[in-house]
């Protein structure tokens, strides 16, 4: 693709800021500008954080969340009520969940649901290690907060059914969570009144 007045460099940014979700050529090309005009106030710090990030990102052993020490930083927070494990789909889902007031208990990130059609089955995702953290006497509670779609509903099932024989109570997000939706694109008081009157499953 021939592009006048614009050197190879620059152009291999904009094609790497137009993979970025959310953004197309277009935008790429608007972000590309802005972080030039704002060298130093943006571009640089961006260029500095990303590979800062880039190094140091772990995944936690414990949970899966994402953060850049290995258990992260909810794992190891002292004033987090341990008795309580929340599971998602995704860290994108676990981020939403931050966004709520008030949730103070732990997670656990399955990367993923179960899917028959993609041929995603449990030993795909990480169902052995919740239970495994399930059977600690201190956790009392396994909120299942997965998705709203029929993927995410069979991966709460298998879930409950799997933790079945563990001393948990075990709920689900109320039904504020509209069918087929995402935890990530709901407002917090949407997810907030759905994770205050969860139920148990
Ligand atoms: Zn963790």
């Amino acid at each position: 693709m021939v592009n006048p007045g614009r050197s190879s460099g620059i152009e291999a940014l904009i094609q790497l800021l137009a993979k970025v979700p959310g953004l197309g050529p277009r935008s790429a090309r608007r972000a590309a500008l802005h972080l030039i005009k704002r060298r130093e106030s943006l571009m640089e710090p961006l260029a500095r954080a990303l590979t800062q990030t880039a190094e140091n990102v772990k995944t936690c052993s414990v949970c899966q969340n994402i953060d850049v020490t290995d258990p992260c930083s909810i794992c190891t927070d002292p004033k987090r009520d341990r008795s309580q494990i929340c599971v998602v789909e995704e860290v994108g889902d676990l981020w939403a969940m931050e966004r709520v007031v008030g949730f103070r208990g732990l997670y656990h990130v399955l990367g993923g649901t179960l899917s028959a059609l993609d041929g995603i089955g449990p030993q795909d995702l990480h169902i052995g290690a919740l239970v495994e953290r399930a059977r600690d006497p201190g956790v009392t509670e396994v909120i299942l907060a997965t998705n709203a779609t029929v993927d995410g509903q069979t991966t709460a099932h298998y879930i409950a059914d799997r933790l079945s024989d563990a001393n948990v109570t075990i709920s689900g997000l109320a039904h504020g969570v509209p069918m087929g939706g995402e935890l990530d694109y709901l407002d917090e008081g949407t997810l907030s009144a759905a994770l205050k009157a969860r139920k148990p499953v």
